[in-house]
C-alpha cells in the first residue's frame, strides 16, 4: 500500500480530542482525581548555548534546574542542527546515524542533495528514532516538532514514483515544521494532547523551540536580541509547567539544547581560494566547516594545497579526522574536511558585506559549543549528579529509553553515564 500522508496529524489534534472527549472519555469517579502516569517531555531549545542561563533572564528554566538536575553537555560532532537532533533520539553520532550534516549528498543518490526539507526515509534510515522503538513497543509518542518527526522511517521509496514511500513508521501525532507556528502555540499544543482520554494520550513528547538560534545567528550570542529570545522561551517553559500543574499531569522533563553559538566576524574568515586552487575542487559544504571533493583527476594536486598547516584552519583526508571527533567513516562524509578554529568560518572566497552574528558547527569541545541540558521530575534522584568529567549528547538516548520504559537500541550511547540520575 502506498502512504504519505500530506496532513500535519497534529493540526488535527483539536477535533480528534473534541471527538474522543464525547465518546470514549471516562472521567475519575466524583472527588477522585485521575492518577495520571508520568510523561516524558523532551524539549529542544535550539541553539541554547549553556552559559545563556546565567544571564538572569531565565527563572522558568532556573527553577527546573534549582530544583532537578542541570549540567552543560557535549554536542556530537559536527555541532549543527540536524546531526544533533538525530543524535539525541538515536543514541548515534551523525557518522554512524546517517545525519552527518544539515546538507548533503551521497553517491548512491547522484541526482539528489539531502536538505531541513528532506523526509525521503532512505537519509533518515540508519538509525531507529527512539518514537519509533516506543511505538513498535506500544507506547503512544507525539512530536510538536523535532528533525525527522516527520519521516516515514523505515520506509521506503517507490522506484516508479518517487514522491510514494511505502510502509514506514511516524509518531502517532506529529506536525510539519513549520516556523510561523508560534512558541504559545507549540505549547499549547502539547498540553491538548496530554488533555485526552488515557487510552490516546502520548506517554512520550517531544517539543522544539528555534527562535533563541535564530538570533544568535543574526545577532550574535552576546546581543540583547538573544538575551530577550532567551527570555521568551523561558517564559513558554514556564507556561508548559503551570499547565501541567493545572491539569494534574506529572512529567519528566528533559530540556536540551542540539550546540551552543560563537560569535563570527569579518576578521575571522579563511577564504578557500587562497589556499588551493578552486579548479582543484568543489565546496559541499561551507562555514565553521568545510566539506570538499577535489575535482577527478586533481586528487594530488589538491592535496598539496589543503593539508598542509594553516592559520586558524586544518584539513584532513576524511579517514584521517581525528578520532575524538567520531567523525569520518561514513559513506555521505565527503573526501576532504577542514575545521576552522573556534569563531573562525572557512568561505569559498572572501566575501564582499561585512560577516556577524554567531554560527555553529566548530568543535564539539569547544566551550561555545556546549549545549543546555535540565532534567527534573518524579524519575529524576534528588541531588544526582552528572558524570564529573562531562557527558555526550549520545548519552541522552539511554535515559529517555528508560524513562519512557523501552529496551534501548545498542548505540553510540553509554547507558551508565547518565543512570545514576534515575531515582531507584
Ligand atoms: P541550523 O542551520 O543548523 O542553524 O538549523 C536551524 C534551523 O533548522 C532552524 O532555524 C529551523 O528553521 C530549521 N529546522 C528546525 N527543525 C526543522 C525541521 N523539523 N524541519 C525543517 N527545518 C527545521
Ligand atoms: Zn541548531
Ligand atoms: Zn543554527
Amino acid at each position: 500500500m502506498l502512504s504519505r500522508t500530506l496532513v500535519p496529524a497534529f493540526l488535527a489534534i483539536g477535533a480528534l480530542s473534541a471527538c474522543a472527549t464525547a465518546t470514549i472519555e471516562r472521567p475519575a469517579p466524583v472527588g477522585q482525581a485521575e492518577q495520571r502516569a508520568p510523561v516524558t517531555i523532551l524539549i529542544s531549545i535550539d541553539g541554547f548555548r549553556a552559559d545563556y542561563l546565567q544571564r538572569g533572564v531565565t527563572p522558568n528554566l532556573a527553577v527546573l534546574a534549582s530544583g532537578g538536575i542541570e549540567a552543560p553537555m557535549r554536542p556530537s560532532f559536527p555541532t549543527k542542527t540536524f546531526p544533533n537532533h538525530w543524535a539525541i533520539v538515536t543514541g548515534d553520532r551523525p557518522d554512524r546515524n546517517g545525519i552527518i550534516a544539515n546538507s548533503m549528498e551521497d553517491d548512491s543518490r547522484p541526482d539528489e542533495k539531502f536538505t531541513m526539507a528532506s523526509d525521503d526515509p532512505y537519509w533518515w534510515n540508519d538509525a531507529e528514532p527512539i518514537w519509533v522503538t516506543a511505538e513498535k513497543a506500544g507506547v503512544r509518542t507525539a512530536t510538536m516538532f523535532w528533525p525527522g518527526s516527520n519521516v516515514p522511517w523505515g520506509g521506503s521509496q517507490d522506484k516508479d514514483w518517487p514522491r510514494a514511500i511505502h510502509g514506514g513508521t511516524r509518531p502517532s501525532d506529529w506536525a510539519q515544521f513549520n516556523q510561523q507556528i508560534s512558541g504559545t502555540q507549540r505549547v499549547n499544543m502539547v498540553l491538548d494532547v496530554l488533555r485526552r482520554p488515557a487510552d490516546i494520550r502520548p506517554r512520550f513528547v517531544t517539543l522544539y523551540f528555534d527562535t533563541v538560534d535564530t538570533a544568535g545567528h543574526v545577532k550574535g550570542p552576546d546581543a540583547p536580541e538573544t538575551t530577550q529570545a532567551i527570555a521568551d522561551v523561558d517564559a513558554h517553559i514556564g507556561d508548559l509547567v503551570a499547565g501541567l500543574k493545572a491539569m494534574g499531569q506529572p512529567a519528566n522533563l528533559v530540556i536540551l539544547a542540539d550546540h551552543g553559538m560563537a560569535a563570527r566576524s569579518t576578521d575571522r574568515i579563511i577564504a578557500l581560494d587562497t589556499i588551493a586552487n578552486p579548479a582543484d575542487y568543489r565546496i559541499v559544504e561551507s562555514g565553521p566547516y568545510a566539506s570538499i571533493v577535489a575535482v577527478p583527476g586533481h586528487e594530488r594536486k589538491l592535496e598539496a594545497a589543503l593539508l598542509k598547516p594553516a592559520a586558524h584552519m586544518q584539513c584532513w583526508r576524511k579517514a584521517e579526522i581525528p578520532a575524538r571527533f567520531h567523525y569520518g567513516t561514513h559513506r555521505r562524509i565527503p573526501p576532504y574536511f577542514c575545521l576552522g578554529e573556534t569563531g573562525w568560518e572557512i568561505q569559498a572566497s572572501m566575501p564582499k558585506g561585512t560577516v556577524s552574528g554567531g554560527n555553529h558547527g566548530w568543535d564539539d569541545r569547544a566551550p561555545e559549543m556546549q549545549a543546555l541540558f535540565i532534567a527534573k521530575g518524579p524519575a529524576f534522584a534528588k541531588g544526582a549528579k552528572t558524570p564529573a568529567d562531562g557527558f555526550a549528547n549520545v548519552d541522552v538516548y539511554p535515559l529517555l529509553a528508560r524513562l519512557i520504559g523501552v529496551s534501548p537500541r545498542a548505540s553510540d550511547g553509554d547507558p551508565a553515564a547518565l543512570s545514576g540520575l534515575l531515582a531507584r
